[in-house]
């Protein structure tokens, strides 16, 4: 990004900056009027042409230009793989169609991330193709833009997009022609530093409801004594902390692995997860440790807990983190090569991690390159597992016939065997580090 005139900074201090800003008791207010800038245009700068980052990215980070990002639609919610709007070649242009809603800052970004469909989903074989990416001009000939007002946030204003006969340069198609198609695969590169930034600003609200709540609590008297001294307000405002406490590390934890390359999306959705459930409890918390004036808007309780129960919607739901993280774990407990070597990189950025947090730092370039050498050892190893194991199965194949190697039966020893072995190389790799 320093080549565009950026800093060259990471989602790590993406997240430090968006905590702070929460923090500040700005919360989402003061977060979401510049994350959009932040992390909204990571398909472009990982996805883009070289042109297109060269005209795109730096009257963005120069904040002469700001976009919005126009993902989400009516009819289809969550399942985004359906969504409706579409995008028609015309030669140089594309025309769009369609609905968009929810699409944060349209009344004053002049560009937008746009996600269409540019194959009628009943001509695509996997439901994830033929979505494509456009980076353009938010043109208000073309789009109706209304305003949608809502309980909080209210500093970022948030709109339903209405589109017809709306002409788009094919030069803004990111990735250029040849990308077309591959926009839902671009939008999920980005959606793990939204997520991740998401939970560091559910962090600020939940630390910033925190302190005030802390604070009231020691100078409030009843019963002629401070209410803090009373059990049953310590210990709720204890687990609280503990709870955001808990959720700092993993925040930290998964900024960091995102930085360093790793594409999974478990530990930024557990970041998001943990940090807008702990934000939410302790602006709820905050209240009723308020009582009365808890509710009244004057002393700003009741807005940290507006503020919080948003992220617990946007950008993605809590019970959509479990479905995910359900099914990516399993796909990660199976024994296919690639879950092996995620599951290798994963460990070797944690242990980076937590040698870090604990202060243990000291050789650790050397611990690194060795992890690195034994990691390339073991994918070598998993490789040749992989081909012993097929030859075991061909030999049972020869030995008992295809029809005891049919799927429904239970594995076979070979199975099994294949499975220990792996599970000793990841034992001896976990001792060697
Ligand atoms: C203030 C705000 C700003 C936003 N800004 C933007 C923006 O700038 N750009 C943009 O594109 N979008 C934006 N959004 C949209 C946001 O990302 C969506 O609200 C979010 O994706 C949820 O979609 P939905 O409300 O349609 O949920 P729905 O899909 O209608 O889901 C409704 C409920 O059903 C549950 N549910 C759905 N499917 C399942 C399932 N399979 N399993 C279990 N539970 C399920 C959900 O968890 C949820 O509780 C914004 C939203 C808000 C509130």
């Amino acid at each position: 990004m320093k080549d565009f005139g950026g800093s060259a900074l990471g989602i790590s201090e993406a997240a430090v900056m968006l905590q702070t800003i929460a923090e500040s008791g700005a919360c989402m207010n003061g977060a979401s009027s510049v994350h959009m800038n932040i992390f909204g245009l990571e398909p472009v700068a990982k996805f883009g042409m070289a042109a297109q980052k060269e005209r795109w990215l730096p009257p963005l980070i120069q904040g002469q230009e700001r976009a919005c990002f126009g993902v989400t639609e009516p009819n289809t919610g969550l399942d985004t793989l359906k969504l409706q709007s579409t995008a028609r070649r015309e030669g140089d242009y594309y025309i769009a169609k369609g609905y968009k809603v929810f699409i944060s800052t349209a009344q004053m970004a002049q560009k937008i991330l746009l996600l269409a469909r540019t194959t009628p989903i009943e001509e695509v074989d996997k439901p994830s193709c033929r979505l494509s990416l456009f980076y353009t001009d938010l043109n208000r000939d073309a789009v109706q833009i209304t305003y949608i007002p809502k309980m909080g946030r209210s500093a970022v204003d948030t709109n339903a997009l209405f589109f017809e006969d709306w002409t788009i340069p094919a030069e803004d198609l990111v990735g250029g022609f040849n990308a077309e198609g591959d926009g839902f695969k671009m939008i999920l590169h980005g959606i793990n530093a939204e997520r991740v930034l998401m939970a560091a600003e559910a962090l600020g609200i939940g630390f910033a409801a925190l302190r005030r709540v802390s604070q009231y609590a020691g100078e409030r008297m009843v019963f002629n004594k401070p209410i803090n001294t009373y059990q049953s307000i310590q210990h709720p405002l204890t687990e609280c902390w503990i709870q955001l406490e808990s959720a700092r590390l993993v925040v930290y934890l998964a900024v960091r692995m995102y930085d360093e390359g790793y594409a999974g999306g478990e530990y930024a959705n557990a970041a998001k997860f943990l940090a807008s459930e702990a934000a939410f409890k302790t602006a709820e918390r905050a209240i009723r440790t308020h009582g009365n004036i808890g509710y009244a808007k004057k002393y700003h309780i009741e807005r940290y807990l507006r503020k919080a129960t948003l992220s617990r919607i946007a950008p993605v739901s809590a019970e959509m983190i479990k479905n995910y993280i359900r099914l990516r774990r399993s796909i990660l407990r199976g024994f296919h090569k690639q879950a092996v070597a995620e599951a290798v990189k994963a460990r070797e950025i944690e242990e980076d991690v937590i040698l870090a947090l604990t202060g243990l730092r000291t050789d650790l370039s050397q611990k690194i390159k060795k992890i690195k050498n034994i990691s390339g050892d073991f994918r070598n190893n998993v490789d040749k597992e992989m081909d012993a194991t097929k030859k075991a199965v061909k030999n049972l194949q020869d030995n008992l016939g295809q029809a005891e190697l049919d799927s429904s039966a239970p594995p076979q020893t070979s199975d099994r065997e294949c499975h220990t072995r792996q599970a000793s190389h990841v034992g001896t790799l976990y001792q060697a580090v």
